[in-house]
């Protein structure tokens, strides 16, 4: 079950965090961006409506980015061992993610779709059930209703 409390922590527990608000959905990014970020296939984000952020152990920095949009993207990692935990845009107060890969509870989280695509590495397979766009989805409101058909409340 999706609760209203994320818990996590960073790779070498200088940061625990709970983070409380409302799942709101879970996509997999398969940019180049997110590729080097994750030092990985893709990136993963678990986004949260009407977040609140409590730091139990340790502190966050930051760094901004520019997103391809144009928006600014503040991350924030842990700085002892540079772990990423969270990914908020600018002046959006609504919404923020939470790299799902730090959280303590990781079995029930199944992303609803998977977005730039067109930067796949080869051996990923899609499930056939996920939404899958190219580059960035028309709307992000798609992503969070396909989230709440999955989670109906
Ligand atoms: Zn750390
Ligand atoms: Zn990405």
């Amino acid at each position: 079950m999706i609760t209203n409390t994320f818990t996590g922590q960073c790779q070498c527990g200088h940061v625990h965090y709970s983070v409380q608000g409302e799942a709101a959905t879970l996509f997999v990014c398969h940019c180049t961006e997110c590729q080097r970020q994750s030092v990985s296939a893709f990136g993963m984000a678990l986004w949260i409506k009407h977040p609140s952020v409590q730091l139990h152990t340790g502190a966050v920095q930051e760094w901004v980015r520019v997103t391809p949009s144009g928006r600014q993207m503040a991350c924030r990692f842990c700085p002892v061992c540079g772990t990423r935990l969270f990914h908020q845009l600018l002046g959006q107060t609504e919404f923020m993610s939470i790299k799902p890969g730090t959280l303590s509870e990781t079995s029930t989280l199944q992303p609803v779709a998977h977005v730039w695509t067109a930067s796949k590495q080869g051996w990923v397979e899609i499930p056939p059930q996920a939404l899958q766009y190219e580059g960035n989805p028309p709307a992000m409101g798609v992503l969070l209703e396909a989230w709440q058909q999955a989670h109906p409340r």
